[in-house]
């Protein structure tokens, strides 16, 4: 630093660096000024600052607000100013500026004299603020959208109730993509069934619906190519089914359900006109179609597992673990509501020879034709199973001995008519029946023990009869 030979530090020296720091001086009596080299980096001459009509370079959104703060200290209202705002370049372009400072003096009667400021410009500052802002708040958005596949996923795969699960699913999903309504649909020959809905007025009868592939509707061209896609233009799809959305539809999505290669039906997504869907929601919803697909094929394992647990696969008649199960139902209430109940070991006579002589598949057939039998002589509500290899079980609600008996007869009856091998020997068919009492004290395990040993009196009788007792 170098002092003149007075001395004191020559305010020439100050000057220069003021101006680049944005110090700047105004004089609202005389007019003048002593400028910063912020403005004039903007484009602006020392005249045209002077003139203060600086208000009117303002950002639209900022000029208000400015103008008031400006107004407060001019009239003394506030005794400093303090404010961030953007200024119009002489290029055309915005620049954010932080701006502070006061009157150092007033003239008597407290109008305003000299006013001193400081500007800096912050524009740097700010876009960085708000690029920080932008990517956090994508950021939140993202930790909610995982957060919400994330939920749909454990509800589906956790759930067995396939309809509920998939309910929960669309409301998640609704978190994430906004639809009006939406549906999972279920490929079954030629249609897709409505598994679960969501968006749909309450007496819209949506679930079960069935929409035939035959119809012109953008799903059948989803599941052809096994591709997601957003449709916006329906004017080449079917108006019958066009009818069907109330409001009509302003935009579609339809996103493949594939679980290991197989299509196994749709998710689909509408919105109401005018409102469109995004590039990024169909990325989403292909997301969640990957959950619903596991689940539904899950789901769908599980049936057929359940199925065969209790299907015979040769008669198509209920297993006996079928039978304990809802036999076991049957007979508490029977016995709660002291009701009749019968019960029936049937077995088949001889059945050794009709293998030895006509070959197992043979008495396969025989089986077949037995079952149907039993089936023909039973009402909705009773039970009817293979027990086991030639022998079956049947259980009878309100069905006392003279009930019992008759349906007994008809059965002895139909399988000595039963002519599969047009053979001159007839094949027979033993029964034994038993009643539960309404005691309290009866199992199933009790009952088809009395029904079988009436059974091997039947049998001891001679055969192709039936005893009850
Ligand atoms: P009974 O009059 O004393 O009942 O004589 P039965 O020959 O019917 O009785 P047994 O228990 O000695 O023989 C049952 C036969 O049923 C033996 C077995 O080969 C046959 N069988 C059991 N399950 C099946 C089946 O699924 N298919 C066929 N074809 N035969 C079966
Ligand atoms: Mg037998
Ligand atoms: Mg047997």
């Amino acid at each position: 630093m170098s002092l003149d030979n007075s001395g004191e530090i020559p305010i020439k020296y100050f000057v220069k660096t003021l101006a680049k720091l944005g110090i700047f001086l105004h004089n609202y009596a005389t007019g003048e000024s002593f400028t910063n080299d912020l403005w004039k980096s903007w484009g602006y001459t020392e005249e045209e600052m002077a003139d203060q009509n600086w208000l009117d370079l303002l950002h639209p959104e900022d000029a208000a607000r400015v103008g008031m703060s400006m107004k407060k200290i001019t009239s003394g209202e506030t005794d400093f100013f303090d404010e961030i705002y953007r200024i119009r370049t002489r290029g055309g372009e915005y620049r954010w500026l932080y701006s502070s400072g006061d009157f150092i003096s007033r003239e008597e009667d407290g109008s305003p004299a000299l006013y001193m400021g400081a500007d800096r410009d912050i524009t740097d500052l700010k876009l960085y603020e708000m690029e920080l802002s932008e990517a956090l708040e994508k950021a939140e958005e993202k930790t909610l959208q995982t957060k919400a596949l994330m939920e749909a996923g454990a509800a589906l795969t956790s759930s067995l109730d396939l309809n509920k699960a998939i309910v929960m699913v669309l409301e998640k999903t609704r978190q994430v993509i906004s639809y009006d309504s939406a549906s999972v649909q279920l490929l079954e020959d030629d249609h897709l069934k409505i598994l679960g809905a969501e968006g749909w007025p309450e007496d819209f009868p949506i679930m079960d619906h069935k929409i035939l592939l035959k119809d012109k509707t953008p799903h059948k061209e989803i599941l052809k190519s096994g591709r997601a896609a957003i449709v916006n233009d329906f004017s080449h799809y079917d108006k019958k089914y066009m009818d069907m959305m109330k409001d009509g539809i302003g935009s579609w999505m339809g996103i493949p359900l594939i679980a290991d290669d197989r299509v196994m039906g749709l998710l689909s997504c509408n919105k109401i006109p005018p409102e469109r869907f995004s590039e990024e929601d169909l990325n989403l919803a292909t997301g969640i179609g990957g959950f619903i697909a596991i689940a539904l094929r899950n789901a769908l394992q599980h049936e057929q597992i359940k199925k065969l647990a209790i299907t015979d696969s040769l008669t198509g008649l209920r297993t006996r673990r079928w039978f304990y199960e809802h036999g076991e139902q049957l007979l508490d209430l029977s016995v709660r509501y002291e009701r009749k109940l019968a019960v029936m070991m049937l077995d088949l006579d001889y059945f050794k020879r009709v293998n030895d002589d006509f070959g197992h598949k043979a008495g396969d057939r025989v089986l077949v034709e037995v079952g149907k039998i039993l089936l023909q002589n039973s009402r909705k509500s009773d039970l009817i199973c293979r027990y086991g290899g030639e022998e079956f079980a049947m259980m009878l609600p309100e069905t006392d001995s003279e009930g019992a008996e008759t349906i007994a007869e008809r059965i002895r009856e139909g399988v000595e008519k039963l002519n599969v091998f047009d053979v001159s020997r007839p094949l027979t068919i033993s029964i034994g029946i038993s009643y539960s009492g309404s005691s309290g004290d009866e199992s199933i395990d009790h009952l088809l023990d009395k029904a079988d040993k009436a059974l091997y009196m039947a049998k001891n009788r001679g055969r192709n009869c039936w005893i009850s007792i």
